[in-house]
């Protein structure tokens, strides 16, 4: 079997998680170490280092210094690429300094809290996120239409748009209007029965997105904790599809009780899959399983079966790296048109033989959740 040769057995897997593990350990130690010159206390006891992500050896994390450091951050910056590039297996060193804090020496009460911290989102249950190693792969119509399953359930649902630069969840759902803000809080818009946010909801739908990291990371901290989310039993998270370090970062800041991989059959999607799933087990988050969307294709003509895509590919996958498989959709025309005309299949027809695929899912995922 052709997949086989690209799988990584699971023991392979295990090394190279510990072997980062102990990597970012030091990493953290290192950093530890390093005093403010004016404060007298570490950059960590301070809560100036932020998203640190470690991966293939290139180290990134945002340096958050008061407006008044600026003078003093080329010097704060180089201690710190000098304590980690003398830790083995650190390759490069990649700082990303902003002078926006306000001088003090630790968070006001009202201040957006530290993502290290995984500070559960108020009024919510569970926080899960649904991901893809790569775009195109039907994430963010899985995503919808698993809410939407939730829901058919009896569960109450918000759906939080992570994908900043290409929010998609304004096209899929037909959305419209822009939240109101209420007691300093966003207030989500409804629709379909859950509370949905987007970054599509607050720019223009053609306005160009140019967000630097550290703004796509404090948008996304202002989805989870200054949106009124009261109320809900869960909140789905459509990840930005990929595996780079901005999913590593985000993956790390929401408070997530587990993650759910779409990929299509393919080998090569396949692959991609496998790097999301490594992503989310390296930094202990529980993978609730994998879905295989594009799967069989029953023509509407003659009712004859077709691989398109392959079949069979994501539940072998699940197998060999032993996580749950959740389930297969079906490549179908009714998913592709209900979606790209706004109006999701859940939402749309709830009762089709489709729509059961996702029910069964969600059932799957409500049970591994709440039981
Ligand atoms: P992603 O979020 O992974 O980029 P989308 O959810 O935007 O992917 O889907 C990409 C395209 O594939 C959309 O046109 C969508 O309607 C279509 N699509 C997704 N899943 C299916 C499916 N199971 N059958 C048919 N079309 C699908």
């Amino acid at each position: 079997m052709v997949l086989a040769c690209h799988l990584q057995p699971k023991t392979e897997i295990n090394r190279t998680m510990l072997k980062k593990k102990s990597l970012e350990k030091n990493i953290r130690e290192a950093l530890a170490k390093v005093t403010h010159p004016r404060q007298k206390k570490t950059l960590v006891e301070l809560g100036l280092v932020q998203d640190l992500t470690v991966s293939d050896g290139k180290v990134t994390f945002i340096l958050e210094l008061a407006a008044g450091d600026k003078d003093i951050a080329p010097i704060i910056e180089k201690k710190c690429q000098d304590v980690l590039k003398a830790i083995k297996g650190v390759e490069a060193v990649n700082i990303i300094l902003t002078a926006e804090r306000q001088q003090k020496t630790g968070p006001g009460p009202h201040e957006t809290p530290i993502p290290d911290q995984k500070v559960p989102v108020p009024g919510v249950e569970a926080v899960i996120a649904v991901s893809s190693g790569k775009g195109g792969v039907g994430k963010s119509t899985v995503a919808v239409n698993l809410a939407l399953a939730f829901g058919h359930l009896g569960l109450k649902v918000g759906l939080l748009d992570a994908d900043i630069y290409g929010p998609s969840l304004p096209k899929l759902m037909s959305l419209d209007g822009k939240p109101d803000l209420v007691n300093e809080k966003i207030v989500p818009i409804e629709k379909f029965g859950m509370k949905i946010i987007s970054m599509g909801l607050m720019v223009e739908q053609e306005a160009p997105l140019i967000w630097r990291g550290p703004m796509v990371g404090s948008a996304v901290r202002q989805f989870l904790y200054d949106v009124d989310w009261s109320g809900l039993d869960v909140l789905v998270v459509d990840m930005p599809p990929g595996t780079g370090d901005a999913q590593l970062t985000l993956a790390q800041r929401v408070p997530l009780a587990g993650a759910v991989i779409v990929s299509t059959p393919q080998d090569l999607a396949l692959i991609d899959a496998r790097k999301g799933l490594a992503m989310f087990q390296t930094i202990d988050i529980p993978i609730l399983g994998i879905i295989e969307n594009m799967s069989t294709f029953i023509c509407p003509h003659c009712g004859e079966e077709s691989h398109i895509f392959s079949h069979g590919g994501a539940r072998l996958t699940a197998e060999k790296l032993d996580v749950p498989f959740l389930g297969e959709i079906p490549l179908n025309m009714t998913i592709r048109e209900t979606s790209d005309a706004g109006k999701p299949l859940l939402a749309d027809k709830p009762k089709s033989l489709e729509a059961k695929a996702f029910m069964n899912i969600a059932e799957k995922i409500k049970k591994d959740l709440f039981n």
